[in-house]
C-alpha cells in the first residue's frame, strides 16, 4: 500500500472516483480498468485478510475449480496469457490464488486495495452526490461510484441446528475454511451437504480421517471430471490459438469454450446415444451435459441423461443401499447446478465412509460427542464439515446495509426478491453498479467470461460519464421491472425451474423468496442486450449531467 493511502487509512477518511467491494476476480479487473485505463482515482474495500474472493475463502481440501484453467482466468492481457502457465485441466484452489496474486502484482494493483475492511454501510448522499462508505473497522469512504464485486456464493449458510454449543468438537464450514491446515487423521469427521462442495471435500477428508460420516440431504449428480496434469506443450499451442479460444467462449451460452451439440437426446437412437453418452462419461467435465442440445428443454431427454448417471451411481457403488440413497430422484440432472468430481461415488466404497439420508432420517440436534438423527442414531464426530453452500447471489450484497436515493433501502427493495437492470444497476441507487449482479447470466457461466464482460461495461459506462461531466447514471424503474420480467421468462423456458430447492431460487435459506435469480438467456445473447443498451445512449438508464 502506497505511504499517502497508508496515512488516509490513518486519518479513517478517503475521497475517492470510485470505490469497488471486493478483490476477487471482479474487483481486480475493475480496479486495473478504472485506475490503470481510465485514470480515475479508485481503491478496493476486502473483508478478507488476503486478496482472492472465493479463492481467499474456499480453501477446504480438495477445493478446485470446475472450469478448465485456460479458460478460467482473464483474457484482456495477452501477455498475461502468455505468461501464466497453469498445470492441470482444472486449477486448484491454491492455483488460482496464486495467479490472483500474480495479476495483483503484475498490474500493481496492490497499492489501492485495503485488506480487513468488511463494509458495514453505503449510503448515496443526494447533495454531494457521492456514496459515503463506511466499514466495521470505521474507515470512511467517500465516492462518486460504488461498484460491488462482492461474487455470487460469498455469503456461508449455516443452517441452524439446536444444541450446537454443547458440541466439543470443532466446527468448520467449507465457505471459511481456516488459513491453517486442518489434520483429520484418527478423527471422527462428519460432514453436512452434498452439493458441488461436499462432493469435492468428501474424497479428500475419507482419505485422512479415521472415519467420515456423510449427512445427506439431497441426493446430486455428478459426472467424471477427469482431471489431469495439462500435457506437454499444451501451454504453447494454447498461445497460438487464444482468439479462437476467446471468440468461442464469447460465442457461447455459458462462456465455456464449446456450445452444446446441434442434435436432441431424445430423437437419437438407444445406440447411438448411449455410444455418445459413453464417450462423454470418459471425457468429463461441464461439457457432459452439452452432448445433447436439448438436455434443459426436454423432458424425456433430461430423463434420458439423468437414467444414464443414476445407472453409473448403481455401477460404481459396492453397496445396493448406499447407491439408492445417492441416486438422485426428486430433480433432473442439471436442473440445479451440476457437479463434476473425483473419486466422489467411488469414496463411498471404502469402510470407513458412511452415509444418512437426512432428508428421511432428519437432523435432530448437536450433543457434545456428535450428533443426533431422528429415528434416535448418534452418530459421532470430533469434527463437523457444513459444506451447506451460500445465501447465494444476494447474500452478500444485503449484509452491506446498502441505502440509496430518497431513502431507498436495498433490503427493503427486494424483499420479494431482486430486481435489477441487466443485473447491473438497480432503479433508487444512482452511481451503484453490481458485477455478476442478480438478473445477470453470472452463475450460469465460466464466471470470467461473465466477469470481464461487465467490467468492460461497467468501464466504458463511467468512461463516457467522465467524458460527457455525468453526475448521476440510474436505473430507470420501467426498465428495471421489464428486465426483472424477462429474467423469470427466460428461466421458464427452461427445465431450471423444476429444481427442487436449488440455490438459484434462494430455495436453500430459510425465509428467502422463491425467485429464480440468474439470467438463463445466455450469457452470448445477455452480451447483446448490454451492447444495444450502449450503443443506444444507455437506454434504461438515466443520465443526470453537470451544467
Ligand atoms: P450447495 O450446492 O448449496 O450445497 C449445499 C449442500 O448442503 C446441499 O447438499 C444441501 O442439501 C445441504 N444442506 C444445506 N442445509 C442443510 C441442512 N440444514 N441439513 C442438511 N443438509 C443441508 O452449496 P455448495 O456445495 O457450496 O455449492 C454452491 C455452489 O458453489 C455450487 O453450486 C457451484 O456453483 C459453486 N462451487 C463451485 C465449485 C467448483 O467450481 N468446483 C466448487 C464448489 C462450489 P439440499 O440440496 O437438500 O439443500
Amino acid at each position: 500500500m502506497s505511504r499517502s493511502l497508508k496515512t488516509k487509512l490513518k486519518q479513517k477518511e478517503l475521497q475517492l472516483d470510485a470505490v469497488i467491494i471486493g478483490a476477487g476476480f471482479s474487483g481486480l479487473y475493475q480496479l486495473h480498468c478504472l485506475r490503470n485505463e481510465l485514470n480515475l482515482s479508485a481503491a478496493i474495500l476486502e473483508a478478507g485478510n488476503g486478496i482472492g474472493g472465493t479463492w481467499y475463502w474456499n480453501r477446504y481440501p480438495g477445493a478446485r475449480c470446475d472450469s478448465e484453467s485456460h479458460t478460467y482466468c482473464y483474457y484482456f492481457s495477452r501477455e498475461l496469457l502468455n505468461e501464466w502457465r497453469w498445470s492441470e485441466r482444472y486449477p486448484k484452489q491454491s492455483e488460482i490464488l496464486e495467479y490472483l496474486n500474480f495479476c495483483a502484482k503484475k498490474f500493481d494493483l496492490e497499492r489501492s486495495i485495503y485488506l480487513n475492511q468488511r463494509v458495514k454501510q453505503a449510503i448515496w448522499n443526494e447533495i454531494s452526490l457521492r456514496w459515503e462508505i463506511r466499514t466495521a473497522t470505521g474507515f470512511r469512504l467517500e465516492a462518486k461510484f460504488l461498484i460491488t464485486a462482492v461474487g455470487c456464493l460469498s455469503s456461508a449458510n449455516h443452517p441452524k441446528i439446536s444444541g450446537v454449543s454443547n458440541f466439543a468438537g470443532d466446527i468448520l464450514h467449507t465457505g471459511e475454511w481456516p488459513q491453517e491446515k486442518v489434520d483429520f487423521s484418527g478423527k471422527s469427521v462428519v460432514v453436512i451437504g452434498t452439493g458441488s462442495t461436499g462432493i469435492q471435500i468428501i474424497p479428500n477428508i475419507a482419505k485422512d480421517a479415521s472415519k467420515l460420516t456423510v449427512l445427506q440431504r439431497t441426493a446430486n449428480f455428478s459426472v467424471p471430471a477427469r482431471n489431469a496434469p495439462l500435457e506437454k506443450g499444451f501451454h504453447k499451442k494454447f498461445c497460438t490459438d487464444i482468439d479462437s479460444w476467446h471468440r468461442k467462449m464469447l460465442d457461447s451460452r455459458h462462456g465455456h469454450p464449446w456450445n452444446a451439440e446441434t442434435r436432441k437426446l431424445c430423437e437419437t437412437s438407444y445406440e447411438e446415444r448411449n455410444e455418445i453418452l459413453e464417450t462423454a462419461w470418459r471425457n468429463g467435465g461441464l461439457r457432459f451435459k452439452d452432448s445433447f442440445e436439448d438436455i434443459l428443454l426436454d423432458e424425456s431427454s433430461n430423463q434420458i441423461m439423468s437414467d444414464f448417471i443414476r445407472l453409473k451411481i448403481k455401477d460404481i457403488l459396492n453397496d445396493n443401499v448406499k447407491a439408492k440413497i445417492l441416486s438422485p430422484f426428486d430433480h433432473g440432472f442439471g436442473t440445479k447446478r451440476p457437479p463434476i468430481d473425483t473419486n466422489y461415488f467411488e469414496t463411498y466404497n471404502r469402510e470407513n465412509v458412511e452415509l444418512f439420508d437426512v432428508g428421511i432420517n432428519n437432523i435432530c440436534n448437536f450433543e457434545s460427542d456428535g450428533i443426533k438423527l431422528s429415528d434416535g442414531t448418534k452418530v459421532p464426530a470430533d469434527v463437523v464439515v457444513f459444506a451447506t453452500g451460500f445465501d447465494a447471489m444476494t447474500g452478500s450484497l444485503l449484509k452491506m446495509n446498502i441505502v440509496g436515493r430518497k431513502t431507498f433501502n436495498l433490503n427493503n427493495e427486494w424483499q420479494e426478491g431482486p430486481k435489477t437492470y441487466l443485473g447491473l444497476g438497480v432503479h433508487g441507487f444512482p452511481n451503484m453498479f453490481t458485477i455478476t449482479g442478480p438478473g445477470s447470466p453470472s452463475v450460469l457461466t465460466n464466471m470470467p467470461r461473465a466477469i470481464e464482460q461487465h467490467v468492460d461495461w461497467i468501464s466504458s459506462l463511467l468512461s463516457y460519464a467522465k467524458a460527457n461531466n455525468v453526475n448521476e447514471i440510474e436505473a430507470e424503474r420501467e426498465a428495471m421491472l421489464e428486465w426483472t420480467e424477462h429474467v423469470s421468462v427466460s428461466a421458464k423456458s427452461t427445465l431450471l425451474p423444476k429444481g427442487k430447492n436449488s440455490w438459484y431460487f434462494g430455495a436453500n435459506i430459510s425465509g428467502k423468496p422463491s425467485v429464480f435469480m440468474p439470467y438463463a438467456g445466455g450469457l452470448n445473447t445477455y452480451r447483446t442486450y448490454c451492447e444495444n443498451v450502449a450503443s443506444n445512449g444507455y437506454k434504461g438508464f438515466r443520465m443526470k449531467y453537470d451544467t
